[in-house]
């Protein structure tokens, strides 16, 4: 299939660097010098906030705590965005992976519609900031599309369309003639949830503009400071750094997702959390006339378990870890790709869109995520650890989720409660 060389991630194309952090819309962001050179913000007094790790965990809680006054220290052991945030698909979705008839099955009408509205509220929240804020980051709301490869699918969709209408969101079912009419390049779809609402963008970019909007509040942003020890209790936190720094703190926020076992003392995020890695690939650009042919949609299929989109003129295509041995659980290295998974993805793309897939892969990449046993974040303070909170843990969905969870962190923090239904299911005593 390939029928061009590897050249961009070859040795003239620097290792498996994701396109997000290569384009030329990075390239025009507010700070270009950010991933030139670290920031390294001084911090002087003790914060009131001390936030480890700057993924859109991290900076969204700068960005709320800062917003409200409150004094903040992000610490990021390499670059904003350098880990998941700045390695996914940048898929803004409603809802999470699972259709919505599932969700329902798992937890129930009242707690699955909390669920949806947490995630709704994020999503008007995070695309308002990027308009209202003029957040350079290609930011896309033209919909998104659910598709099905088989009848036994088609049919949960269809159920989730009614579901969701019931509602009132604006959703539809496309039938197999409705997507072929779509997506005139695709093949093997035999339907689809079209949501009107949902977006792409490119997320290193959003993170690195959100923090950029962070520090104009006053948050004190350090990169290259890797945290290794935590000392203290609350209200007189002493964080450690690789870089000889101390940084000390009232409350502290672990957002350093798959990596925040390493830095808890009392044991229990090693206990809920587990890393597991996705991976992506990028296509050569395409010629104008595929281009025109394929809309401007967060798109996926199988359960959400392969996803893709344009970014100007190429492809991006995720997913296929669960067609390989181990399903790529455990793994915390995202310097490497899979083989295996690569060969599976550039399958579907030749089985689904024969005409994209002529273009051949020009890069691939993967991103550590962290995971929990219900598939929901953990979003609270951490039991047995008075002024410590978790903001990590978004599975395959921290877009969905981030934006809303770091307000709901700033909300328990100051008034130790939330007025958001569903952030009693984030809690992470739920696991104590
Ligand atoms: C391939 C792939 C595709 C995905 N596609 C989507 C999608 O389309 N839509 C969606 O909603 N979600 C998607 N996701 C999931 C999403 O990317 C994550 O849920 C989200 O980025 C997690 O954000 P985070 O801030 O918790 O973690 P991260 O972005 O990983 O941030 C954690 C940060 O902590 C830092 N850190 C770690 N240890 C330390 C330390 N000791 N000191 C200081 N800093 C430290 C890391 O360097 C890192 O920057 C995808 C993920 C992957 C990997």
């Amino acid at each position: 299939m390939k029928d061009s060389p590897d050249i961009e991630n070859g040795a003239q194309g620097g290792g498996h660097v994701p396109l997000w952090q290569r384009t030329p819309a990075n390239d025009t962001s507010n700070d270009r010098a950010l991933r030139d050179r670290a920031l390294r913000d001084t911090v002087e007094q003790t914060v009131d906030i001390a936030i480890l790790g700057g993924g859109v965990a991290g900076t969204s809680c700068a960005y709320h705590a800062a917003s409200r006054g409150l004094s903040v220290a992000l610490l990021e052991a390499r670059h904003l965005a350098a880990r998941a945030s700045g390695r996914n698909d940048g898929q803004i979705l409603l809802g999470l992976g699972e259709h919505y008839n599932r969700l329902i099955g798992q937890w129930g009408a009242r707690d699955a519609e909390a669920l949806w509205n947490f995630i709704d509220d994020n999503h008007e929240g995070m695309l308002a900031v990027i308009e209202e804020q003029s957040l350079a980051c290609a930011a896309t709301r033209r919909g998104g599309l659910r598709l099905a490869e088989a009848e036994p699918e088609a049919a949960e969709l269809r159920e989730s369309t009614e579901l969701l209408a019931d509602m009132g969101v604006p959703a539809r079912y496309l039938d197999a003639s409705e997507v072929a009419e779509a997506l005139p390049l695709s093949r093997g779809f035999v339907g689809g949830l079209f949501l009107e609402r949902e977006a792409i963008f490119d997320p290193f970019a959003f993170v690195n503009e959100l923090a950029m909007r962070a520090r104009d509040r006053g948050a004190r942003v350090r990169e290259a400071c890797t945290v290794t020890a935590i000392e203290g209790d609350a209200g007189g936190f002493r964080i450690r750094c690789a870089d000889e720094s101390e940084i000390e703190a009232t409350v502290l926020v672990h957002a350093t997702s798959a990596l925040a076992p390493e830095l808890d003392r009392s044991g229990f995020l090693g206990r809920t959390i587990f890393p597991f890695r996705g991976q992506i690939l990028a296509t050569h650009p395409l010629p104008a006339e595929v281009c025109r042919a394929m809309p401007p949609w967060a798109m996926s299929s199988n359960f959400c378990y392969e996803y893709f989109r344009m970014h100007e003129d190429r492809l991006t295509l995720g997913g296929m870890r669960w067609a390989v041995p181990g399903e790529e659980t455990g793994i915390v290295d995202d310097s490497t790709v899979h083989d295996g998974v690569t060969a599976r993805l550039e399958g579907w793309l030749e089985a689904h869109f024969p005409a994209i897939a002529r273009a051949g892969t020009a890069m691939s990449w993967t991103g550590i995520m962290a995971g929990t046993r219900d598939g929901l974040p953990l979003v609270g303070g951490i039991p047995g650890r008075p002024g410590e909170y978790a903001c990590a843990a978004f599975n395959g969905y921290g877009m969905s989720f981030a934006f809303a969870a770091g307000a709901t962190i700033v909300d328990l923090i100051e008034s130790g409660r939330s007025e958001r239904p569903a952030a009693t299911m984030f809690r992470p005593s739920r696991f104590a």
